[in-house]
């Protein structure tokens, strides 16, 4: 006998759930690419994505995972020997920095450790020693799917403006886009890069990097700049092949298209409350099991949690064995720890993850709440009482 055999719910940050209005629209025959109904749906997909980043800028789609988005986006600003100054808070920043690396950037990295968000004095500081202006531009993510801290990108903005520094800068949203407040304009973001798979609730395969003007003149310099990440034919198409420098991602298209008629109808402010609230049920049943026993939030300060994911330390091995616990009788598998120990050093099994973003509502979290329960008890792990009662008190304010 098993409990597991039911719906399987994949509560990991990516890929997320994806809506039976996606699978179904993706479910079709291949649709002419030459002209009609394909061509006249990108004008409305870019403008909707433009809303959802909060941006009258431009907007690239790309065949790619996070990791393309990427790439797209130092290829199309740096030239080989540029220095950028990076801001690491988990583990995605280092794997941008390392691309960039990779690409003949030179990365100044300030690291903020695994449970904090930047720092806005030693930023301060690392511009205002920059006298020369070498940074090309400053790259951080505003939401680390390892250690699952929010960073607070209008004041990374206002602290480069108050130094007086002419930098980019460029911001991972792949993890939050659609889930946590974003404001490219307002903020003054210049770059940002996004995926498909997380808040936007599509199967993985779509990256977009959006840019501004100031951006897209760092693109004039560029010599890291290559034919197929160029961003330019693919914002600014004068066919519609050039949008995807080849064949177009068809159904991924009508896929994404649906997600954003989804987002669209429930009001992008709403899809942020709902978001906010269910991380809010998460946390409050993470507090009340942390008063006894091993389990504990990665980012103490509720204020600097995203709504997207929560990371969860509860000591080797017990993170990995209640993953499995969950996996094999609950039908839920929680996110793997990532990035929380040093490569090679011990103790990775010691962190869990659970993701809440995309099509996620309070019973499919509540159901994972009340599974870890489960799995907690039936692991005889210490944990203090009324989890589910104060995660369902969150879920009753609405
Ligand atoms: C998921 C994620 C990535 C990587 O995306 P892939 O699609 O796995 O390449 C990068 N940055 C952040 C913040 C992410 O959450």
């Amino acid at each position: 006998m098993s409990l597991s055999n039911g719906r399987h719910y994949l509560a990991i940050p990516g890929p997320s759930v994806i809506p039976d209005r996606v699978l179904n629209a993706m479910h079709r025959a291949a649709p002419n690419i030459y002209t009609g109904e394909l061509h006249d749906m990108m004008p409305g997909l870019i403008a909707d994505l433009q809303a959802v980043a909060k941006t009258k800028h431009h907007c690239a789609i790309y065949i790619v995972n996070g990791h393309g988005a990427w790439e797209a986006s130092l290829a199309n600003v740096l030239s080989r020997g540029d220095e950028v100054l990076v801001l690491a808070t988990g583990r995605f920043a280092h794997g941008w920095a390392t691309m960039a690396e990779q690409l003949g950037a030179k990365c100044t990295i300030i690291d903020y450790g695994r449970r904090a968000a930047v720092d806005l004095g030693q930023l301060s500081e690392a511009l205002e020693g920059d006298k020369g202006h070498r940074f090309k531009a400053v790259m951080l993510v505003q939401v680390d799917t390892a250690s699952s801290v929010k960073n607070d990108i209008a004041a990374v903005r206002r602290t480069m403006d108050a130094a007086g520094h002419p930098a980019l800068l460029m911001v991972d949203c792949i993890a939050c886009l659609a889930v946590d407040d974003f404001h490219m304009d307002d903020w003054g973001v210049d770059v940002m890069v996004a995926a498909c798979q997380k808040g936007l609730m599509t199967p993985p395969g779509l990256g977009f990097v959006f840019f501004n003007d100031k951006a897209d003149r760092a693109r004039n310099s560029a010599n890291c700049v290559t034919h197929y990440w160029d961003w330019r034919p693919r914002a600014f198409p004068e066919e519609f092949y050039m949008r995807f420098d080849g064949t177009a991602p068809t159904h991924h298209l009508y896929g994404l298209r649906a997600a954003l008629d989804m987002i669209n109808e429930e009001g992008l402010a709403n899809v942020h409350a709902r978001h906010a609230t269910l991380a809010r049920a998460v946390w409050a049943a993470l507090d009340a099991w942390a008063v006894e026993g091993p389990l504990e939030p990665n980012i103490a300060d509720p204020a600097l949690r995203a709504h997207a994911v929560t990371a969860v330390r509860i000591g080797a091995p017990n993170g990995e064995a209640l993953r499995s616990w969950l996996t094999e009788n609950a039908g839920v598998t929680l996110g793997l720890g990532i990035g929380m120990v040093d490569p090679g050093q011990p103790g990775a099994d010691g962190f869990f993850r659970i993701g809440h973003m995309g099509h996620v509502n309070s019973h499919m979290v509540m159901g994972v709440l009340g599974t870890m329960q489960a799995g907690l008890t039936a692991l005889g792990l210490p944990h203090g009482k009324g989890a589910l009662d104060a995660a369902a008190a969150v879920c009753a304010q609405v």
